[in-house]
């Protein structure tokens, strides 16, 4: 399945029952499905959301927001409990504010999921980890 390096933005296919064994980017080397919640910049976010098959769960937020920093920790949490079946990033729409237009964001924060190259589903204000998990395994095919 193709999976976007969310650090250097490539474009990888990785078989899917190694999605689990630790893929690596073949430009940049780097981990690509970790359990960590990845830092988004517009142009990784382009390409993940456009390319990847595998669930991609992203909070639209910002420093300022005192629920987007609430909501942090559990996004964490629901990022190790979900992989390596789905993976979690953030992009802060403090530092790229066309991207919160872009996409169509009212309000942060909002979560959007995205899976084979489109938008599948979108949640807004902050929730606990087990509504983001239920959220993420309602709307979007998880393999376990
Ligand atoms: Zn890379």
């Amino acid at each position: 399945m193709k999976l976007t390096c969310l650090d250097c933005g490539s474009v990888n296919r990785v078989p899917s029952d190694k999605l689990g064994a630790g893929p690596k980017c073949g430009t940049c080397g780097g981990k690509i499905n970790t359990a960590k919640v990845y830092e988004l910049d517009p142009a990784a976010l382009a390409k993940a959301t456009k390319n990847d098959n595998l669930p991609l769960l992203v909070d639209f937020w910002a420093p300022w927001c005192g629920p987007c920093r609430m909501m942090a920790p559990e996004f964490t949490k629901t990022a190790k409990a979900l992989a390596p079946h789905a993976r979690l990033a953030k992009i802060n729409t403090e530092d790229f504010p066309k991207v919160g237009q872009k996409n169509n964001i009212r309000g942060i924060p909002t979560m959007v999921l995205y899976q084979n190259g489109r938008e599948i589903a979108r949640q807004s204000g902050a929730i606990q980890a087990a509504a983001i998990e239920n959220f993420v395994r309602s709307n979007a095919k998880v393999d376990a």
